[in-house]
């Protein structure tokens, strides 16, 4: 792993949406985009001190195998950056102050938390920064430096709930970036791990203003077990914001993107100001952890159609176990992420404006039909000649 990672220099900048002279109609139709937004990558060397033991799949490998594999074949468009760590009121937004304080106590020891998670003497640091990356890519996004924002964090958080640890899990990192955010716009969280997201799930599941989503493997067979059925929709004012996709064993691909398109729909309706998506690479094919069979495409895919919402993602490190192809699924994600979101027009509205309502444009976009041809493909609703109709028909739905 290259240190250099960690230092970003004036050579490390990204370029911007839109500076390419000469973008056309066309070429977005040819999805040949003009230039990548950026992405700010959030990564500590702390990480790699979080040891929780021999033959455990949650392994600071993940973490250097990736950074390795982003270092030799980088997207222009990362910027790499360490974050500090986060402080304890900060973390205290979305867990119980004893259990920070159970866990501040536990610091510089080796201990077995349950039977799959365990801390070594510097994992509280490791998830404090982890808690504070997931912070310092809420201010980027704030701030207008960038668009996308991606905490490459471990341990991983989305099993952590208001009051317990659990699933190599400590501080919920994807629950504390939305926090952050719910003062300043609507926030939906979508889960893409192959576990459910318990965690965010417990966190808010009483709340109407953070909508949780998650598409993992169904808890009849897969982790946690407990939890992650369609029948679990929230509670009192929460009740119909938390929605659980769960899939059978087999999936690839073109399946899970019939379960990724609705889920997407779902959000935009919800018409939030930001999306944190808690990424578990996990999904993909011969993890030891999970039973699916996405591949590089298929991660790149998903980031288009993620990017197409249009607006502001924060993206944090969950899952994802078979080391030798960490790196290149989540480089293609954001490859997909990025292009989509660049070719896709800011939709932000200003803070705490009540959503906007559907709108139907009488006019094409550029960004248009591939945005179709996507939808088309994902769905596998439509014919070919329908497709051509909708590429090329004068009302569009927004
Ligand atoms: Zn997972």
């Amino acid at each position: 792993m290259s240190p250099g990672l960690y230092s970003p220099g004036p050579a490390r900048r990204a370029p911007r949406c839109g500076r390419q002279a000469g973008a056309s109609a066309l070429r977005y139709i040819s999805g040949s985009y003009p230039v990548s937004s950026p992405v700010l990558v959030l990564t500590h060397p702390l990480f790699l001190q979080h040891q929780p033991g021999r033959g455990h799949p949650e392994s600071p490998l993940r973490l250097s195998r990736t950074l390795e594999y982003l270092e030799k074949n980088r997207l222009p468009t990362l910027e790499f950056r360490a974050p500090r760590l986060a402080r304890p009121e900060e973390i205290a937004r979305v867990h119980d102050p004893e259990l920070l304080e159970e866990f501040g106590g536990l610091a510089g020891t080796h201990v077995a938390i349950d039977v799959d998670t365990f801390a070594s003497p510097s994992t509280h640091d490791a998830a404090l920064a982890a808690a504070g990356a997931s912070i310092e890519a809420v201010e980027a996004v704030l701030g207008g430096t960038h668009r996308t924002a991606f905490a490459l964090v471990r341990p991983p958080g989305h099993h952590a709930e208001r009051r317990a640890f659990g699933g190599f899990c400590y501080f919920n990192n994807c629950a504390l970036a939305a926090q952050s955010l719910r003062g300043h716009g609507r926030v939906a969280i979508l889960d893409i791990d192959y576990h459910h997201g318990n965690g965010q799930q417990d966190i808010f599941y009483d709340r109407p203003d953070v909508l949780t989503i998650s598409i993992h493997g169904d808890p009849a067979f897969a982790y946690p077990y407990f939890s992650g059925f369609r029948d679990e929709i929230g509670t009192g004012e929460g009740a119909g914001f938390n929605l659980n996709l769960p899939l059978p064993e087999t999936v690839d691909g073109d399946r899970y993107r019939k379960t990724l398109a609705p889920a997407l729909r779902h959000i935009a309706e919800f018409a939030p100001d930001f999306l944190v998506v808690a990424l578990g690479l996990d999904t993909a094919k011969g993890d030891p952890t999970g039973t699916w069979s996405l591949t590089r495409n298929d991660f790149k895919l998903n980031g288009q159609l993620i990017g197409d919402l249009g607006i502001p993602v924060l993206v944090v490190q969950e899952g994802g176990y078979r080391t030798r192809t960490l790196g290149v699924n989540a480089r293609y994600f954001f490859e997909g992420l990025s292009a989509a979101h660049c070719a896709a027009s800011p939709q932000r509205r200003p803070a705490n404006s009540p959503p906007a309502a559907h709108r139907i444009r009488h006019h094409v976009e550029p960004r248009d039909p591939q945005r179709v041809r996507r939808l088309a493909e994902s769905t596998g609703f439509f014919s070919q000649p329908e497709v051509h109709v909708a590429e090329f028909t004068q009302l569009v739905m927004d």
